[in-house]
């Protein structure tokens, strides 16, 4: 089974889009087993420097593959379908645990290989942020790990919740004096505005892929890929281009000023052993360098 290319198929989409709240009940109580089990799996998809052409990172994305009998399908589950169920369910914090724990872990495996400079990022919801403990527990294993806090990257999707918690706002604080990398995740599509991003201590933007597919075949599309890019350099950020599709797209995005990119151009997401394996493939990707291990840091 392909766990790329499962999205929409789910008829969880459909039964959470319902409303359906015995079915929400049901999909809350089989993500807490798959925590408990273990049954969840983090996937890399590389980020590539715009200017060097190498591997900078990657981005760790959860994949659930379903083989229990309690929901309507088998399969790959994509997180879009169950990550806003965890969400709404209280089961997020747990989930998130898990995700820091194994991809600190992953981490780990990466800096034995020697790829001394790679980021690992990672997913957190406004959710996390906000939970009690969740500081003490990220610095907890971070130590535990005995790594260095400055290669981890939270992107957090741009959201309401944070904005006007003065909480959430110092454990924000809190993790950049760590050394952890915050970055602003899908931006362009949520409420964040380029003066809040600029307001907290954010180091990192992601700009929404819907920007940069295809960004040459449409003007309005590229104004806004370009503004914005021009607008977080201006500010100081690191630029990422999620969704970078095409050797166009890379070129455009690298004209705008834009540092990282990642997408399909690149490379799918991958299980992590494969991804190790994909490191270690001269033809991978775009570098008109053999790759060796020889990472540029971001
Ligand atoms: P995201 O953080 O914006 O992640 C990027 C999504 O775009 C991923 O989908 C990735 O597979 C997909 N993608 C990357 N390049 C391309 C491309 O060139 N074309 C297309 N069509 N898609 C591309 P995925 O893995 O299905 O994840 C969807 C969303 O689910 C993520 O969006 C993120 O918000 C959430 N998510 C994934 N893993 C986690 C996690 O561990 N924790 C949390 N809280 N959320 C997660
Ligand atoms: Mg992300
Ligand atoms: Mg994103
Ligand atoms: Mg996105």
């Amino acid at each position: 089974p392909d766990a790329e290319n499962c999205t929409g198929k789910w008829a969880v989409y459909e039964e959470f889009q319902s409303d359906n709240s015995g079915y929400r009940l049901k999909l809350a109580a089989e993500i807490n087993a798959a925590i408990e089990q273990g049954s969840f799996e983090l996937y890399h998809q590389p980020q590539v420097d715009l200017k060097t052409m190498r591997v900078c990172g990657s981005e760790c994305l959860i994949r659930w593959h379903y083989d229990g009998e309690n929901l309507s399908e088998q399969g790959f589950i994509p997180p879009t379908a169950f990550i806003p169920v965890a969400e709404d369910m209280g089961l997020i914090n747990k989930l998130t645990r898990w995700v820091i724990k194994q991809a600190i872990a992953q981490h780990s495996v990466l800096l034995a290989q020697g790829y001394k400079h790679h980021m690992v990022s990672i997913n957190i919801s406004g959710k996390d942020i906000c939970a009690e403990g969740f500081y003490e527990y990220v610095a907890a294993e971070i130590e535990a790990a005995e790594i260095a806090a400055n290669k981890i990257v939270f992107e957090l999707t741009e959201s309401a919740t944070i904005t006007n918690n003065a909480q959430a706002l110092e454990v924000i604080e809190l993790l950049t004096e760590l050394g952890v990398t915050i970055s602003i995740d899908d931006f362009g599509t949520g409420y964040a505005s380029m003066a809040y991003v600029s307001e907290l201590p954010f180091k990192e933007l992601k700009v929404d892929r819907q920007f940069v597919q295809d960004v040459g075949d449409d003007k309005k599309r590229r104004t806004i890929a370009e503004t914005t890019v021009r607008m977080a350099k201006g500010l100081g950020l690191e630029v990422v281009a999620e969704g970078i599709n095409s050797q166009k797209d890379e070129n455009l995005l690298r004209q705008f000023g834009c540092d990282i990119g990642q997408g399909y151009f690149y490379a799918k997401p991958m299980a992590f052993d494969d991804y190790l394996e994909w490191l270690t493939d001269e033809v991978n990707g775009r570098s008109p360098e053999p790759l060796e291990g020889e990472f540029i840091s971001k």
